[in-house]
């Protein structure tokens, strides 16, 4: 039987294209045709969709994206209406508004069936193996879409669906409690000040380390329930881990790390106590770090490495979010036709929080 389509859905569709690796001019618009949604997948009409790191990493050409077949339609995190759905399709309808979590996982492997479906070994990605949300329409699983909560608009969707949901997968593998001190670098970031946020909101104690005064009063301004204990600015104060320690003579027990810049991960790797937990969940200032593995084993630290989240911290993001409890992070919100300026924010480091793409202002 034929996916059910409304006359509506058009058989082109305008998408931002990635034609070959070589920087975002090689970012184009073109109109390709319109996905059809598998049996088990719904159609998106996207209104938004988050641009993330990792994208640059496909559209530099990095050595570790040798697998990403071009061209194609990047866009991890669409949100939209659903246009259309896959004949299998029992739990949302047409005209539900939805935003998707990029990361596929196989749901049969031992991680998948003990709940640990973030590290599961057959992930695909939504913008990264198949065609993404940088485009008037998205065919997605329907187990990786979630209802959007009315008090949402599209935008905070799509900027909490990823970042919020790695960020609270990591604190959940960390195992951050009540009481516990957490050292978070990137810390107005997407994922930081998500990080910051559901981290007070277990009642860890949070040292929040950004890079520029910007980002300083970002975190600062946050309600005082989620705002972090310690904000330090490397910009000005360099010496983090004296300052930990003023705070906290022991060490602190759990490090996020979420830009990798060797010298504030050398500071921190100092401010840890024995037996701490590293969650690595980002790289962007460079992949490589010093680590004294005699220290490591002496210290008895556990470091895990973060790349996405599981579906069931996905959907309890958007309810938070739905009920007011953590604020999605924002930078802007940019039209889909100047994708290649709101791509140079984040190359030149100016973004606090998530860019977002409006891909179409009505999607209804
Ligand atoms: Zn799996």
């Amino acid at each position: 039987m034929q996916a059910l389509h409304p006359v509506s859905v058009p058989e082109r569709m305008l998408a931002t294209v990635l034609t070959r690796p070589d920087g975002i001019a090689a970012l184009v618009p073109e109109t390709v045709e319109t996905p059809r949604p598998a049996p088990d997948e719904v159609l998106v009409r996207v209104a938004t969709v988050g641009l993330n790191r990792g994208d640059l990493d496909i559209i530099n050409g990095s050595s570790h994206t040798e697998g990403v077949r071009l061209p194609l339609i990047l866009g991890l995190d669409p949100a939209g209406v659903v246009a259309e759905i896959g004949h299998d399709v029992t739990t949302v309808a047409p005209g539900e508004r939805v935003v998707a979590k990029p990361s596929i996982s196989c749901a049969t492997c031992a991680p998948c069936r003990a709940g640990r479906d973030d590290a599961c070994g057959r992930t695909r990605t939504i913008g990264v193996d198949r065609p993404g949300g940088m485009a008037e329409y998205v065919a997605v699983p329907v187990r990786n879409v979630a209802r959007i909560p009315e008090s949402l608009g599209f935008a905070e969707a799509s900027a909490v669906a990823m970042s919020n949901a790695i960020a609270l997968t990591l604190l959940r593998t960390v195992d951050a409690d009540a009481g516990e001190s957490l050292l978070v670098s990137g810390a107005s970031g997407a994922v930081g000040s998500a990080v910051v946020q559901l981290a007070r909101m277990r009642k860890v104690r949070v040292i929040a380390v950004v890079g520029s005064e910007h980002g300083a009063q970002w975190l600062r301004a946050l309600p005082g329930d989620v705002a972090p204990e310690l904000v330090i600015d490397r910009s000005v104060d360099p010496d983090l881990s004296t300052l930990v320690r003023q705070r906290f003579p022991d060490g602190v027990g759990v490090y996020v790390e979420s830009t990798s810049d060797p010298d504030g991960w050398r500071e921190a790797l100092r401010s840890l106590r024995a037996g701490a937990r590293v969650a690595v969940v980002g790289a962007q200032a460079g992949p490589i770090v010093e680590l004294d593995n005699e220290w490591l084993y002496r210290r008895r630290i556990t470091i895990h490495g973060c790349w996405a989240s599981t579906l069931v911290a996905f959907h309890d993001v958007l309810r938070m979010a739905g009920e007011g409890r953590i604020a999605p992070n924002i930078d802007s919100i940019q039209p889909m036709s100047k994708v290649a300026s709101a791509y140079q924010r984040l190359i030149d480091h100016q973004n606090e929080g998530k860019v977002i793409l409006r891909v179409a202002d009505e999607v209804d």
